[in-house]
């Protein structure tokens, strides 16, 4: 609220002159330090004269601003804001001004809230994305604020300390690290012995545990089998176990007891001990039943057995730290809220908007099927937990870096969850690809603190101080980009192999690019801004082309026009060219090896040469390993009412004798060659004789395999016999 201001301002700097000084408390703690140092070296970037920072009795020349809770500040603070961490309260006036929160996080939150009404943004992580606006005079205008943050948790995953410092100057108040909690007012970060929060086997290694009691190993098709990140959980009903887990856990906050949190939540994946005590708990709980995520198979429902397990343990740990919170996620086949258990004070589920997901709808709008399953799960979680920390998938790796706007979407789940009284919200990010996603993030993080903001608002204000004279070219380049996925209506969660064709509208793609176009012209001159649209056009670019490609793609298997793998062949090197997405370019090589082989194909190896031929090995690992045998590829087939006859051309010395054709039914058939392998070093051609029951009758594309184990099949060329 603005004061009706009777007085002159006070000045902090008067023509690059320092005309204040800030006051910390006598026994002000490193944050507190910290935020003080902070508004002082703005202040001189922005003016250039560096303001003092003094402990409170020191003697203070001119305008004096305290920072942190001084005994000054205690005086102007309302009744209950101390001690309320993240309370933040500024007041400037004429006698100077008051910085400071109801903790010392609180009171880093309040100094950037406070430059940012000087004109300071960070608008991404990079120093250069910073914006201090030059002013040699800086008076203080009669203001007040008080706020909090809406959201408790405002978790992401910070990794490098850029973002680190990034997610401060935004509000986030974890993960950091162990390193940096005496200046960050302690915000949360995974204890150093249990990062993650995959966990079982993080807590309980294999290495440690599996000879002395091979017993705690999941007993996996009548095995007891070591575990790691990917595979295998715990036999969570063995003797002894939760006490050595929840002995562990104590062993990381006693290494780490700055951090209020850690994750016990199961590895990655499947493998649930199959062991008659654990079946026997599944029945008792939940009657042993099934869950379905999305349009998945039904499988074992393991809510219940998870969050028992994780009862067991917090129960333990509480002895010793009953403020410590214990992450367990709800995910896949332990997504749905157990039947019976009901987590304990201490838990967290953690429930990951993963299977069933749609990002081009919000969790709330009924259009999405897999939205509507997953909005369903969260209500009944709401209701028995309403502590519990919703895991967003701000962003996603599988995604190939494809164009995925999903500003609006999540900007409404921030909203939609606060309402169901949601206040906990993680950000699988590390928040620092703003050429992929724009404003999203600085979105989501002011939105963590005012779900009430409108986001139009937040991301123009980004947009502009980003792109200045670009800003309504860049605007209408985000906006087609999201009218591209609003138009076709297509969801999309994680797969662009099976989702990206189809999904974008051309044309309005098309007039994102012009937008793009006509956004580098206008940044011209202006070398800040022209960097920034540069980065954004090469990684649209890279998109742009990669969707041709799936595109192309998808019409192969449509049509069977052999002039579209190509195309896509090109497409996909040319969206290389813009930027190297490890997934996209192994999935690129696919498209070359297809255009080269004159299939669409998978599994094989590197190119090689044989008898002066380029070929590939259907065993990509080579021999020795027994593995990585099999490679498959698609053969198109307009008529299905005729036999069809495959030539392959293949190295002698291979070890191949039928090839498999794979049928709607999922039933393979193997088809037996007409010729036998010469044995010699020299190139074959083999024929294979479809007849028209083998083939599936529901499809073009027919999908065939050969090989397995470790066999080594060279092949230079597959195509179809023309009929004669
Ligand atoms: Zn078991």
């Amino acid at each position: 609220m603005i004061l009706g201001a009777s007085l002159a301002p006070a000045a902090l700097v008067e023509d690059g002159q320092p005309r204040a000084t800030i006051v910390v408390p006598a026994d002000a703690s490193p944050t507190v330090r910290e935020a003080a140092q902070e508004l002082s070296a703005y202040l001189e970037k922005m003016s250039g004269a560096k303001l003092p920072v003094v402990a409170e009795g020191q003697p203070a020349t001119g305008t004096r601003v305290d920072v942190g809770l001084t005994q000054a500040a205690r005086q102007r603070v309302p009744t209950g804001f101390i001690g309320d961490d993240e309370r933040v309260w500024i007041e400037t006036g004429p006698e100077g001004a008051t910085v400071c929160g109801g903790g010392d996080r609180g009171t880093l939150f309040a100094v950037y809230r406070f430059l940012e009404t000087l004109g300071c943004r960070w608008l991404a992580p990079e120093p250069e994305n910073e914006l201090v606006p030059p002013r040699k005079t800086i008076a203080l205008e009669p203001f007040r604020l008080d706020t909090r943050p809406a959201f408790s948790w405002r978790l992401f995953s910070a990794g490098k300390p850029e973002n680190e410092r990034w997610g401060l100057k935004l509000g986030m108040n974890g993960l950091y690290s162990a390193e940096t909690a005496s200046t960050n007012g302690a915000c949360a970060y995974w204890p150093r012995s249990i990062r993650g929060v995959h966990a079982y086997y993080q807590i309980m290694p294999a290495k440690r545990y599996s000879a002395a009691h091979p017993e705690w190993n999941p007993l996996l098709g009548g095995e007891r089998t070591p575990t790691n990140v990917q595979r295998g959980q715990l036999c969570v009903t063995a003797p002894g176990l939760a006490d050595e887990f929840a002995a562990n856990v104590v062993r990381a906050f006693d290494e780490d007891p700055g951090t209020p949190l850690v994750s016990i939540s199961p590895n990655d994946g499947y493998g649930w001990c199959e062991c008659d005590a654990c079946l026997a708990l599944d029945r008792k709980l939940c009657g042993g039943r099934t869950t379905q995520q999305g349009l998945a198979r039904a499988k074992p429902f393991m809510g219940d057995r998870v969050f028992w397990f994780a009862n067991e343990v917090a129960g333990r740990v509480a002895r010793k730290y009953p403020d410590k919170k214990l992450l367990v996620l709800a995910y896949i086949n332990y997504a749905e809220p157990p039947d019976t258990i009901r987590p304990k004070p201490n838990v967290v589920p953690f429930l990951c908007h993963y299977a069933p997901a749609d990002y081009s709808r919000a969790i709330n709008d009924p259009a999405s099927e897999a939205n509507r399953q997953f909005n369903s799960l969260l209500k009944r979680w709401m209701k028995i937990s309403p502590d519990l920390m919703i895991y967003s998938y701000v962003s996603k790796s599988m995604w190939w870096r494809l164009p995925r706007p999903v500003l609006y979407t999540f900007a409404a789940d921030v909203k939609y969850l606060h309402e169901l009284g949601g206040r906990r919200y993680y950000c699988q990010s590390s928040l620092s690809d703003w050429p992929l996603d724009g404003p999203l993030y600085y979105v989501i993080a002011k939105l963590l603190w005012d779900p009430s903001a409108n986001p139009d608002a937040i991301a123009r204000e980004w947009v502009n101080g980003m792109f200045g004279p670009a800003a309504p070219a860049i605007t209408e380049f985000y906006a087609e980009v999201e009218t591209a996925v609003r138009k076709t209506g297509k969801p999309y969660s994680d797969n662009p192999r099976t989702q990206a064709a189809g999904l974008y509208d051309r044309a309005s793609l098309d007039r994102a690019m012009a937008a793009l176009e006509r956004a580098e012209k206008t940044a011209h001159g202006d070398e800040a801004v022209a960097q920034r649209v540069a980065e954004v056009a090469r990684t649209f670019r890279y998109g742009y082309w990669m969707i041709e490609g799936f595109e192309q793609s998808a019409k192969l298997e449509a049509t069977g026009d052999p002039a579209c793998m190509e195309a896509a062949r090109a497409a996909g090197q040319k969206a290389l060219t813009y930027c190297e997405v490890s997934k996209a370019a192994d999935f690129v090589k696919r498209w070359k090896t297809g255009a080269q082989l004159g299939v669409p194909n998978n599994g094989f190896g590197k190119e090689e040469t044989k008898g002066d031929r380029r070929c590939w090995n259907s065993d990509e690992t080579g021999p020795g390993d027994n593995a990585c045998g099999w490679a498959s590829f698609t053969i198109m087939a307009p008529d299905r009412s005729k036999p069809m006859v495959i030539e392959m051309d293949v190295w002698g010395e291979s070890q191949l004798t039928s090839i498999s054709i794979n049928t709607s039914k999922n039933v393979w058939t193997p088809i037996r060659s007409q010729q036998r392998l010469s044995r010699k070093p020299q190139w074959d051609t083999l024929q294979f004789r479809i007849p028209p029951e083998a083939l599936d009758h529901e499809r073009v594309a027919q999908h065939l395999g050969f090989g397995g184990a470790d066999s080594q099949i060279w092949v230079a060329a597959i195509r179809v016999q023309k009929d004669k």
